[in-house]
C-alpha cells in the first residue's frame, strides 16, 4: 500500500483509534498532522506521536489547520460533524473519513461488517465464534473496542475480519466494501442522535453502498427501513426473519431455524434467551455460512454461547435460581426485551440514573414478573410505576448489593434473578460494565 505515500493527512481526535490511524499513516509515508482538543500535558499519546516525528497541535481546533493542502481528514467517530473545524473542512470539500475506511484500504483479509441499532455486539461475537475452525481465523474489530485499522494492519489473507460498525464509523467511509455485510435493524429510538432520520438511515446504508453482486448483504427482511435499503442494494441479498417464511433466506419454521429451507438447529437447543436474539442468530448464521463456517461449529456455538457480557448474560444457577446480568439495558426498551425473553417467574432488579422520565411504558412487559426490587436514583419513580400493577412485593433500597440480597430472599427455586436496570449506571457506577461486575460480585457473596 503506497497509496498514502506523500499524502498530507489531518487526524482530528486522538483516543485509541486516532492514535492508531496517525501512527499507521505516518508509517505508510504520509505527512501526518494530529489535532486533539486535550492539552498536550495530559495527552501521552500525542507526546508519543511527536517523538515519532508527527506534527501535533493540541488544546484547540484552529481553523488555520485547513490552510494546508490536506488530502483528507481522519476524524474520531466521537467528534460531531458540527465541530467548526469539520464544518469548514466540508465547505472546502476536504474528504472527512474514519479509520474504518483506512482499515478497508489496507486490509488483505476479507471483511464481514455488522451494523444495526441493536444487537451489533451480540451478532459480531456470534459470527466470530462460528467462524472458528473454518479454515480462516476470525479477527474481531471495530465498535466492539478493538481499533479496526490496527487489526487490518496485522491481518493476512488467512484471516477474516469481523467488524462491528456504528453509524458514526460508517458515515466516514468512502470506498469501504465488505465481502459480507449484515444489517440487523433500524430503530427510531436512535434517530435523535443524528439530527434526522435521513442522516441515520443514510449512514447505516453505507455498509452496502459499494458492494457488488459478488458480495453479500444479509438483512432483516421484516424491518421496513432495512428492507428499503436492501431493495436498492447491488449486493446478493439473503434475507432473514423470525416471523415470515423465507425459503431462500433464513427463517424459523416448526421450531427450527432454517437456512435456505434446511434445518440448522431446533430453537429449543439454543442457549441464548430472547426472541431478539433469534434475529441476531439468524443474521450470524447467514454471514458465517457465507464465509465458510461449518455446521458443526455453528451448532456448537448456539448450544453453548451464553451471551456477551452484560447483555442478558447468563451468570450462573444458584440454588435453582437462574441469574442473568443485563446491565447494558440502560433504557426501558432494552429492559422490555429482556423481560419478554423469559417464561419463568422473574425477579427484576432495576434502577439507576434519573433522567426524569416515567417508567409506565414498562408496564406491559411486567406480566410474569414476580417482584421488582428498585434501587438507585430512580427507585421511587420505578416503584410508582410498579404500584400501578398487581405485582405483590416491592422493595426500595439504595444500593445494588442490597437489592441483590432482597431479590434472593424473595426468590424460590425456578425463578430468574435478572438485573436489567432500564437506566444508565452513572448515579452509582462509572460504566454499565462496572455495574454488571458489581452485580455478579454481590451474587457471589450470597450465602450458599
Ligand atoms: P449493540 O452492540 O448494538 O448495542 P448488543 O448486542 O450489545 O447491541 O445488545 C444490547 C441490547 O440491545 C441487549 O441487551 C438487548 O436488550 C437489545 N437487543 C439486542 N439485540 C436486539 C435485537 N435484534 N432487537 C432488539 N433489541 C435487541
Amino acid at each position: 500500500t503506497d497509496q498514502y505515500q506523500g499524502k498530507l493527512v489531518l487526524v482530528v481526535g486522538l483516543a485509541k483509534s486516532g492514535y492508531a490511524a496517525a501512527r499507521l499513516l505516518h508509517m505508510l509515508g504520509a505527512t501526518v498532522i494530529v489535532n486533539d482538543g486535550k492539552s498536550i500535558d495530559d495527552n501521552p499519546q500525542a507526546q508519543e506521536l511527536m517523538e515519532q516525528g508527527v506534527e501535533v497541535i493540541c488544546g484547540s481546533h484552529p481553523l488555520s489547520l485547513l490552510d494546508r493542502p490536506l488530502d483528507f481528514i481522519i476524524k474520531n467517530p466521537g467528534i460531531p460533524y458540527s465541530n467548526e473545524l469539520l464544518v469548514e473542512a466540508e465547505k472546502k470539500n476536504i474528504p472527512i473519513l474514519t479509520e474504518i475506511e483506512l482499515a478497508y484500504q489496507i486490509s488483505e483479509a476479507d471483511i464481514i461488517a455488522i451494523t444495526g441499532s441493536n444487537g451489533k455486539t451480540t451478532t459480531t461475537t456470534l459470527i466470530t465464534e462460528m467462524l472458528k475452525n473454518s479454515g480462516r481465523t476470525p479477527q474481531i474489530a471495530g465498535n466492539i473496542g478493538v481499533v479496526a485499522c490496527e487489526v487490518a494492519e496485522q491481518a493476512t489473507m488467512d484471516d477474516i475480519i469481523v467488524m462491528e460498525l456504528s453509524s458514526f464509523q460508517l458515515m466516514g467511509t468512502d470506498e469501504f466494501r465488505p465481502t459480507i455485510s449484515v444489517l440487523l435493524n433500524l430503530f427510531d429510538a436512535h434517530l435523535d442522535y443524528h439530527g434526522s432520520k435521513q442522516n441515520y438511515v443514510a449512514a447505516k446504508a453505507r455498509i452496502q453502498a459499494k458492494q457488488e453482486e459478488s458480495d453479500y448483504l444479509v438483512y432483516n427482511a421484516s424491518d421496513d427501513l432495512v428492507k428499503d435499503i436492501a431493495e436498492k442494494s447491488h449486493a446478493t441479498k439473503i434475507g432473514f426473519s423470525t416471523t415470515e417464511v423465507l425459503p431462500d433466506g433464513l427463517d424459523v419454521v416448526d421450531g427450527f431455524v432454517r437456512y435456505r429451507s434446511k434445518p440448522i438447529i431446533a430453537t429449543s437447543d439454543i442457549m441464548l434467551p430472547g426472541s431478539h436474539n433469534i434475529e441476531n442468530i439468524l443474521g450470524a448464521i447467514g454471514a458465517s455460512i457465507l464465509a465458510g463456517a461449518t455446521l458443526t461449529q455453528i451448532q456448537f456455538v448456539l448450544k453453548t454461547f451464553g451471551g456477551v457480557e452484560h447483555r442478558l448474560q447468563f451468570v450462573k444457577e444458584l440454588n435453582g435460581r437462574l441469574v442473568y446480568n443485563d446491565s447494558k439495558a440502560t433504557n426501558i426498551l432494552a429492559t422490555s426485551k429482556a423481560l419478554e425473553a423469559f417464561d419463568k417467574p422473574v425477579i427484576l432488579l432495576a434502577g439507576g440514573l434519573d433522567r426524569g422520565n416515567s417508567f409506565d411504558s414498562l408496564i406491559p412487559s411486567l406480566q410474569g414478573v414476580k417482584a421488582v426490587i428498585t434501587y438507585g436514583e430512580t427507585k421511587d419513580r420505578i416503584a410508582e410505576t410498579v404500584r400501578k400493577t398487581d405485582i405483590p412485593t416491592l422493595e426500595l433500597v439504595s444500593t445494588l448489593t442490597e437489592a441483590v440480597k432482597v431479590a434472593y430472599r424473595e426468590s424460590t427455586e425456578g425463578d430468574v434473578l435478572l438485573l436489567s436496570p432500564a437506566c444508565a449506571s452513572w448515579d452509582q457506577y462509572k460504566t454499565f460494565e462496572e455495574r454488571g461486575h458489581a452485580f455478579i460480585q454481590a451474587i457471589s457473596e450470597l450465602p450458599k
